[in-house]
């Protein structure tokens, strides 16, 4: 039959293309279905900082997954470097993450405490030490919690590497194809309808971000993904001014790109799929910004953007199968680290095809059918 594989994953983004290198490698013929190109929403706008722990503070399943995705990074980086000649351009310089005032300080020294059970290496810096490693930062920084293996890489390349590896290993990519719903009987799934016709398939994977609620409402599954729009900016001074990153809970950041770029964002709007970047969401920016490092009112202005992050109303994805559909599977939600996520996410929805989860306790804590569900 025309158009039949295995696993059909929707999604092209970093996720989905995740997925498919690592099923494709497990010998599975697999099909990626993107409704526009790859890497075209949230998995390009990302500033790509692996913060396994600047962004989180408790331990738990969903902390472990940050961690152990993030230790995946030194490997997959050589990998696709081997199969597709992409260099993700990997950085793992560390990250200040700062405090602004003495009572933020406080907290961070008791952070630190807490991230040092998984890494020895991690240090509370008082304010001099701060401006050893960074001169550039304002005097009004308080100290620092140094993240030594907080890196980050260059997203959109990320993706693009996974579904060229995908491709290696017999992925087809289908883009401007736009799925539409899916194709089951007696509960076990056949397959989906697109705008491009019929794909048959044993298997399939909803990776589609922030759009997997609508696709998934038919199926009796009310996932509690939502749109946070998030807008950034960059700079390209003509000598570096920061080394590595610099992450600051008022929610600014600064990321040190290889090109010499800084990307620095990004705005918090939820509940919209408005892709629009706004001149006072940029101008918050600029003043936190400049606030932080002064230097920055005179680097050379590089480009602005926008991108859709999928959030869930408990704040960590999902990661699993439909309680009643055999076959269709869900890996959507990741927020603010689906780039940082996207290795092991990879790996385990391989796994959870495959009936082989080597780690348990991911099963359970991002399974689709946790807390809110409504089956119909
Ligand atoms: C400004 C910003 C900064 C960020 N910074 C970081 C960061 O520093 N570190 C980090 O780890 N994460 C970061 N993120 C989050 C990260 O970008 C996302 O979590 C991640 O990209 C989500 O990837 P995804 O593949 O799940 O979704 P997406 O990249 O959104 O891909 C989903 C794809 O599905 C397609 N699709 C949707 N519906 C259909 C359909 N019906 N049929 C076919 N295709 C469909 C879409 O066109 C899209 O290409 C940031 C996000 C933003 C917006």
């Amino acid at each position: 039959m025309k158009n039949t594989f295995d696993v059909a994953i929707i999604g092209g983004g970093i996720n989905g293309s995740s997925i498919a290198y690592q099923l494709s490698k497990l010998g599975k013929k697999v099909v990626i279905l993107e409704k526009g190109t790859l890497a075209n929403e949230a998995s390009s706008a990302a500033a790509g900082m692996l913060a396994a722990q600047a962004e989180m503070e408790h331990d738990g399943p969903f902390f472990q997954l940050a961690l152990k995705s993030q230790a995946m990074f030194p490997s997959i980086t050589n990998e696709l470097l081997t199969y597709t000649g992409i260099d993700i351009e990997f950085v793992n310089k560390g990250m200040l993450k700062i405090a602004e005032t003495e009572e933020l300080a406080t907290a961070l020294k008791s952070q630190v405490l807490f991230q040092q059970n998984w890494d020895s290496g991690i240090q509370w810096l008082d304010a001099t030490l701060v401006r050893e490693m960074e001169p550039a930062l304002a005097p009004t920084v308080a100290g620092a919690m140094f993240l030594p293996n907080d890196g980050h890489v260059q997203p959109a390349k990320l993706s693009l590497a996974f579904a060229k590896a995908a491709e290696h290993f017999g992925t087809e990519i289908r883009e401007n194809t736009e799925v539409l719903s899916f194709i089951y009987e007696n509960g076990v799934v056949k397959g989906v309808n697109t705008s491009a016709g019929a794909f048959y398939c044993e298997q399939v994977v909803v990776a589609t971000g922030a759009w997997a609620a609508d696709l998934m409402k038919n199926t009796g599954i009310n996932l509690t993904v939502y749109p946070v729009k998030g807008e950034c900016f960059s700079v390209k001074p003509n000598k570096p001014i920061v080394h590595r990153s610099i992450f600051s809970d008022k929610r600014c950041y600064f990321v040190p790109k290889r090109n010499g770029e800084i990307y620095i964002g990004a705005t918090v709007v939820e509940n919209t799929f408005d892709k629009q970047v706004t001149a006072g969401g940029i101008a918050t920016l600029i003043e936190q910004a400049v606030k932080l490092i002064p230097q920055l009112k005179d680097a050379p202005w590089e480009r602005v953007w926008a991108g859709i992050r999928p959030q869930t109303a408990d704040g960590i994805p999902y990661i699993g199968e439909h309680p009643t559909i055999k076959g269709l599977f869900v890996a959507a939600g990741h927020y603010r680290n689906g780039i940082l996520l996207s290795p092991l996410t990879g790996k385990l929805t391989a796994q959870l095809l495959t009936g082989q989860v080597e780690d348990e306790q991911f099963l359970s804590a991002f399974r689709i059918d946790r807390s809110q569900i409504s089956i119909s």
